[in-house]
């Protein structure tokens, strides 16, 4: 047996940092609000560093806000472990906390037991993996990748029309590191499922094989806001009508094309009045399926559709594309690292797919990687209600434990 291979992780303090941690940003329904860049995020940031620094890791904060803790050890590149802070704008106390938390818990274990290690071990919190307030999402990490260019990243604005680049200065979320510095041996994430298929079958875990492909786009319709009584249905250039319809061809396409999912997640209407036809309809837009070519086939159809429609209802149609990520499959061994983990806590894992979007899709583009997954209570997330049993969070970070200890005597 090799050294530390019975460690465990310290169960109450990996539930009270993640409590410390949901009152910065707190919300008075139980959930929490960090949006990314904001006064919440930069005191989540500042807390996390805290705890870093009081376990002995060495802190490095690079120019994205990216904020990495190494455990010097061995040598060369290190195993890394970690996801993010940041929450959506009515988030819960799980998503992204978890997977930071505890791979600071492995560190700590790690430490403490004085097991030697071929590698270092890094944990990393990525900056703006949430995209609610900057797309794209996965921010961070795409900075990180260099697949998102540290100057588009700045550019990018929030509805209110404020900069990431500013709101990083504001709020001091940076550092001096240049993004890209710390390239890993190997990457794993432990994250909450957000979905309902391992609570709904009792499970304690899942190992995540693969993230489906994802695209966001932006579709701003115009046409001409007119009177809503007198203005005949054939004289109406109506936006909103022309939304209405694509939205609901996108669900019909998702129902057709096995595998898909389709999301208008935000729609606006001008003038928005009872009484006349909107002008002018911006909504987004949000495919997945974890097939790239079918994804392409999704998107075809409901952008085809899109033209056919604003062209019989006299619409312009303009089309951004906010955010997109192919599917990723992960590293086989990195996989066999949380499956024989896994089974030395006597489990049968569970293989899935991602439904949504993680920065180890995006650090799969570097390095080996997957990821591990604990239940979501009903598949509630990015919810207030958001929830996972103590027992499973120390289950999923005892896994997380063991695959980092044995990618980092490997
Ligand atoms: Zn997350």
């Amino acid at each position: 047996m090799a050294a530390g291979a019975n460690l465990v992780i310290d169960g109450d303090r990996l539930v009270s940092r993640l409590n410390a941690l949901a009152q910065i940003g707190a919300t008075p329904d139980g959930g929490v609000r960090r949006l990314a860049f904001s006064a919440e995020d930069k005191q989540g940031r500042d807390w996390l560093v805290a705890e870093m620094r009081a376990v002995g890791l060495t802190v490095e904060i690079d120019r994205i806000g990216n904020i990495f803790g190494t455990l010097p050890a061995g040598e060369g590149a290190p195993v890394m472990s970690g996801s993010h802070i940041d929450t959506v704008a009515t988030g819960g106390r799980y998503d992204g906390a978890l997977g930071v938390i505890a791979a600071l818990e492995a560190a700590q274990v790690l430490k403490e037991s004085g097991v030697a290690l071929t590698r270092p071990f890094t944990v990393a919190a990525f900056s703006n993996e949430e995209g609610a307030r900057f797309q794209p999402d996965m921010m961070g990490s795409c900075v990180h990748a260099g697949v998102l260019s540290l100057d588009a990243a700045f550019a990018a604005r929030d509805a209110a029309g404020m900069s990431v680049g500013q709101e990083i200065a504001a709020h001091a979320c940076a550092g001096e590191m240049e993004p890209g510095t710390i390239r890993p041996h190997a990457f794993v994430e432990l994250h909450i499922e957000q979905g309902p298929i391992l609570d709904a079958e009792g499970r304690g875990f899942g190992i995540v094989e693969g993230v489906q492909g994802i695209r966001w786009f932006e579709l701003t319709l115009t046409g001409e806001p007119n009177h809503a009584g007198t203005t005949p249905l054939s004289y109406r250039r109506d936006a909103g009508l022309v939304a209405a319809r694509i939205i609901a061809f996108a669900r019909e396409t998702a129902l057709s094309i096995e595998g898909t999912v389709a999301t208008a997640g935000r729609i606006v209407f001008e003038p928005g009045q009872v009484n006349v036809v909107p002008g002018r309809a911006l909504f987004t837009l949000d495919l997945r399926n974890p097939d790239d070519s079918r994804l392409d086939e999704v998107e075809r159809r409901v952008m085809a559709f899109a033209r056919e429609a604003a062209a019989a209802e006299r619409v312009e149609m303009v089309v951004r594309k906010l955010a997109r990520f192919p599917a990723v499959a992960f590293d086989a061994d990195v996989i066999a690292a949380l499956d024989r983990s896994a089974r030395s806590f006597g489990h049968e894992p569970r293989r899935m797919v991602s439904g949504a979007g993680h920065d180890a899709q995006i650090m799969a583009g570097i390095a080996p990687a997957a990821m591990v997954f604990v239940p979501s209570v009903k598949g509630l997330s990015h919810n207030p209600a958001e929830f996972t049993a103590d027992e499973d969070l120390i289950a999923g970070a005892n896994v997380l434990l063991r695959a980092v200890l044995r990618l980092a005597q490997a």
